[in-house]
């Protein structure tokens, strides 16, 4: 029998099953596409916001990120250059200085060089394929097994495992079972787990195109019928209409489709005379009543749904993935009460909540008509104040995340304020003198050597558990307990 089965190999199964190989189990993947073929359509660049980039430095991954963001930029520029487009260069120009932290609803979220903090956190700016790869390759380094060719139809809990019905009729069986099969779950489905929210409004779609006349629409057009965008990506165009939504979001987008959507969306009579490919989305907004029925879990978009304006699904899942990982690779270990896993749903779905709560506003905040121009009006002068700004940068990049709202310490339940790195995925003791290093004796805890005037024990996925300013070692031995059914679960 397996540990874990992730249904899905997407970003979050990807990080989810490396997380869990890191916490010593031994997951399988199951992946309904065959070989890359799920990683080549993507459209648009992903923005990795201020918090996933923290946490995949604690994982080693800044180095190759960055690279791959270089090289990213360099095609774009040379793309952009031959097609006589330099989009991406505003945008470099703003990475490069660290200063980018995203949008809301369209509205750039910047910082001025004097706002800059020293360790600020700033993200990356990728394609999705290019990101799955990267975590594909460190997945499988760990040692994670990854199957492609494997839909999963259904999902059966029994007492002591959970299985995987594939299309083919063969069986998989676990311990536990996690989807991340994406917003149309067939895992949340078959286990009945709830999935209230709001139906879609809007219809965004985003092709690869050409049109007879390029210089006919600008880059963000707001029109009378919704807006019309010129990606990032040379050759690709997006638009957005309020039309309550897609009726067939499969059916191929064809030029005809895109070309009325553009003259609607910005009044302008333009020709689409070629298109490559192209999907549509909508903002549809639902969440999962809870992360977690027994021994099947949900994580990723599979647990939430919503518009991707603003950039911040594909953070939000990375992040449930950081979270779930470590807590049930040691309860599926028998190192770990269960109790522990209750604890996932407790921490992300407030988040979701929250981020769900932020994107039906971007949504609102990018209607045609003058109400919704005065409310960008109104926002971009609230943007001009500095507390305003950090509030809503704080927001589009996760770093306001607090896992231990009204905790005694205020560290707690916070990311770690230092900059970290665990690779081997161990939880960290940060600043320890002899007793506390004593306390934790015999548990799977690194020791970090700092100056910084606090002792932290820093979870495996970057937030503090526990802190302490006077030297001593209360309540620490409770955190551990919640984490570690016997010491020595695990060689030091
Ligand atoms: C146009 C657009 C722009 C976006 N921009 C951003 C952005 O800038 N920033 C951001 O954070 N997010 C963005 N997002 C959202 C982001 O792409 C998603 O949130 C992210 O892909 C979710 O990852 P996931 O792994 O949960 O699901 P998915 O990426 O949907 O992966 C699910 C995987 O499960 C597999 N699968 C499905 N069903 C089964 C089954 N039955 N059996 C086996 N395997 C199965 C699928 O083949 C797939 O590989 C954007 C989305 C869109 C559409």
């Amino acid at each position: 029998m397996n540990d874990v089965i992730i249904v899905g190999g997407g970003p979050v199964g990807l990080l989810l099953a490396g997380e869990l190989r890191l916490a010593g189990a031994d997951p399988l993947v199951l992946e309904a596409a065959a070989g890359a073929a799920r990683r080549n359509r993507s459209f648009g660049l992903r923005g990795i916001n201020g918090r996933t980039s923290q946490s995949l430095r604690l994982r080693g991954l800044t180095e190759v990120l960055r690279e791959a963001q270089r090289e990213m930029f360099d095609a774009l520029a040379v793309k952009g250059a031959a097609d006589g487009t330099d989009v991406a260069r505003g945008l470099l120009h703003l990475m490069k200085g660290n200063r980018a932290r995203g949008h809301f609803g369209g509205l750039p979220l910047v910082e001025e060089e004097s706002e800059l903090r020293p360790g600020a956190a700033g993200g990356f700016i990728l394609k999705q394929p290019v990101l799955e790869q990267i975590l594909a390759d460190w997945a499988t380094g760990l040692g994670v097994r990854i199957l492609t060719n494997r839909e999963v139809v259904d999902v059966v809990q029994e007492d002591s495992a959970v299985r995987a019905v594939l299309a083919d009729g063969r069986v998989e069986r676990a311990a536990y079972l996690v989807g991340c099969d994406g917003g149309r779950s067939v895992v949340r489905k078959r286990s009945g787990i709830a999935f209230p929210g709001t139906d879609a409004t809007m219809t965004g779609r985003v092709a690869s195109a050409e049109l007879a006349d390029p210089g006919a629409v600008r880059s963000s057009m707001h029109g009378p019928g919704g807006l019309v965008n010129l990606s990032l990506v040379p050759g690709e165009i997006s638009t957005i209409e309020f039309d309550g939504g897609p009726d067939d979001r499969d059916a191929p987008l064809t030029a005809a489709e895109l070309q009325g959507s553009i003259r609607r969306a910005s009044g302008v009579d333009v020709t689409v005379t070629r298109l490559d490919d192209g999907i549509r989305y909508s903002d549809n907004t639902r969440q999962a009543a809870t992360y977690r029925q027994g021994r099947v879990l949900l994580a990723g978009d599979a647990a939430h749904v919503h518009s991707p304006i603003g950039g911040q699904g594909l953070n939000l899942g990375l992040q449930d993935a950081m979270n779930l990982g470590w807590k049930l690779g040691l309860v599926v270990r028998g190192s770990a009460p269960e109790s522990l896993l209750d604890t996932y749903t407790a921490e992300r779905h407030p988040v979701g909540e929250r981020v769900l709560r932020n994107t039906r506003a971007q949504v609102a905040l990018m209607r045609p008509g003058p109400q919704s121009a005065a409310l960008r009006e109104v926002l971009a002068e609230t943007l001009e104040i500095p507390a305003a700004k950090r509030h809503f940068i704080a927001m589009a990049n996760g770093i306001d995340v607090d896992y231990a709202p009204g905790s005694e310490h205020p560290l707690v339940g916070r990311f770690s304020p230092i900059p970290v790195t665990s690779e081997n995925g161990r939880a960290l003791l940060v600043a320890p003198s002899d007793e506390i290093r004593a306390a934790v004796n015999g548990h799977a805890v690194q020791v970090v050597e700092s100056d910084f005037e606090q002792a932290l024990l820093v979870r495996p996925d970057g937030y503090v558990a526990w802190a302490a300013s006077d030297g001593g070692t209360a309540g620490l031995r409770e955190v551990l307990d919640g984490w570690y059914k016997a010491k020595r679960s695990f060689k030091m």
